[in-house]
């Protein structure tokens, strides 16, 4: 079939660059582990195809459907979400130039902009996103080249408004950067609400599954794509074959695993908030949550994100962490089953002793797709094992 503009989601994600394959009939594209192509006569090319670090028509794929599913005009597909980062960064940033940061930004994106670009001479502040105020004067105090911001935050689940912090930047001449990883494409479009790169961990709810480490960059302007796209191409740092097939596969159900994943992730964060042990709940689909009324506007639903802050601290966290059966205790998040995590000693442990430290009295949870009643039964019987 053929891709229109109008269309809803979930059909632009299971057809958008999968065009049966001609020859055959093939309904799903085929995998192409080619590393080189046969030139008809010398630089003659077939459909534009050199050598595998250039192009591949499985990468192309993934990179059309991405691009369709965040209202981009291009998108670029990486061997990992950090080197995705590093692109971009490196594409669009010269020596003198500065980032101004959520000061919840995920850990490894502040290890690689303070303590690898750094030395380059790219300079950084981190700042409270969800004050304008705060950002406003970050970026006007350097020669701020980039707003970058995560939405919901990662593991504090802060809002952030995109479309006013897209005007602050644009009134600095800085570009603003959404990392995207969080509510993935089905639950917000940040390039349609003003910003002007959307980058994302494709290991997370893209992918799905738990079974590839994948990043994208996607933008909407023709000149920035052409440096970009220069960068995955010099660099080198691009998706395999195989990677980009599972990711094209996890993204074509990227739609109703996100719809189980925030019906469990509301059912979850509403448990969490009548149990006597608990501080505090961090979901933006609680009314009491400060970003709700904004994530409300900005975000389809919710996500299956959900951070809870023990008032037993560190101790009655890392119980509950350690006593679960359906939630596995893991790094990473978005995939099909339930993950726990302790930020500050194993995602964020980079940041320790920074101003992104992680509360030590806090969990993460990605709620997978598995029934509600087993998360919170699972919740249940590890609350007991609280001290
Ligand atoms: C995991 C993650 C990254 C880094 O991606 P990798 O695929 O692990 O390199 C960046 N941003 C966020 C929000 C993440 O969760």
């Amino acid at each position: 079939m053929s891709l229109q503009e109008n269309q809803g989601f979930n059909t632009r994600a299971v057809h958008a660059g999968q065009a049966f394959e001609p020859r055959t009939g093939a309904v799903v594209p085929p995998l192409h582990f080619s590393s080189t192509y046969a030139q008809d006569g010398i630089g003659n090319l077939r459909g534009g195809y050199e050598y595998g670090r250039g192009g591949n028509p499985t990468r192309d794929a993934l990179q059309e459907q991405l691009a369709a599913l965040e209202l981009g005009t291009h998108a670029y597909s990486f061997s990992s979400g950090l080197a995705a980062e590093d692109a971009l960064i490196r594409a669009l940033t010269r020596p003198g130039d500065h980032i101004v940061l959520g000061n919840d930004a995920y850990g490894g994106t502040y290890r690689l902009i303070s303590r690898v670009l750094g030395d380059w001479g790219i300079g950084n502040t981190p700042v409270d996103m969800a004050n304008l105020d705060t950002v406003r004067s970050a970026v006007a105090a350097n020669k701020t080249r980039f707003v970058w911001v995560e939405t919901p935050s990662n593991p504090l689940m802060k809002i952030t408004d995109i479309a006013a912090l897209a005007d602050i930047a644009h009134d600095a001449g800085a570009l603003l950067v959404v990392d995207n990883t969080f509510a993935s494409p089905y639950l917000q479009n940040p390039l349609a609400l003003g910003a002007d790169v959307v980058v994302h961990s494709t290991t997370k709810y893209i992918g799905g599954h738990s079974d590839v480490v994948g990043g994208a960059v996607v933008v909407k302007d023709a000149e920035l794509a052409e440096k970009i796209g220069f960068v995955q191409f010099a660099v080198g740092a691009v998706s395999g074959p195989m990677d980009a097939f599972l990711t094209t596969r996890g993204l074509k159900t990227l739609g109703v695993r996100m719809d189980r994943h925030s019906e469990n992730g509301q059912a979850v964060a509403e448990w969490l908030l009548e149990r006597p042990e608990v501080e505090a709940v961090l979901y933006p689909g609680l009314p009491s949550h400060p970003g709700h009324e904004l994530a409300s506007k900005q975000m389809r639903s919710f996500g299956g994100m959900v951070s809870v802050q023990f008032k037993g601290g560190e101790a009655a966290a890392r119980k509950v962490a350690e006593s679960t059966s359906v939630f596995t205790l893991a790094e990473s998040l978005g995939g099909i089953e339930s993950l726990m995590n302790y930020p500050s000693e194993m995602t964020h442990a980079s940041v320790k002793g920074t101003e992104l430290a992680v509360p030590v009295n806090l969990l993460r949870l990605s709620c997978g797709i598995e029934d509600k009643e087993d998360l919170v039964a699972d919740l249940e019987q590890a609350f007991s094992a609280i001290p």
